[in-house]
């Protein structure tokens, strides 16, 4: 599966297709409001110039939140800590929408529990 920011200087490809979609409530997440598909390093693979990319990292400072930085979408984030240091994600909303129209989609509770909520 296929997907680009909005201007096209990021794109990737999700290998295969996910088993879920996920909607977090975190303090980032809620604000962007992406649809997330999780995937080890090598099943997603991201395409963008090193400096397409502002990397926006805070907190525990185990997760970068990639954003383009000619259009505004938020692409992708990337583990950098040394606990999720392969952990990757990709905002699916950047695919075509007849994509992922099948995808069951999951809340996930990132604010409080870490849990799902469904
Ligand atoms: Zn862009």
């Amino acid at each position: 599966m296929n997907g680009s920011c909005h201007c096209g200087a990021v794109k990737f490809t999700y290998f295969g297709q996910p088993e879920r979609l996920v909607v977090c409530n975190c303090s980032i997440c809620r604000r962007l409001g992406p649809l997330w598909a999780h995937g080890p390093e090598g099943k997603i693979v991201v395409d963008a110039a090193p400096d397409a990319t502002i990397a926006y990292v805070w907190g525990d400072k185990s997760l970068a939140f990639n954003t383009c930085k000619t259009c505004g979408c938020t692409t992708h984030w990337k583990g950098v800590g040394p606990s999720t240091p392969q952990n990757m994600a990709l905002n699916m909303r950047l695919c075509d929408p007849d994509d992922i129209a099948d995808i069951p989609v999951r809340r996930f509770d990132g604010a409080d529990t870490w849990a799902f909520l469904d």
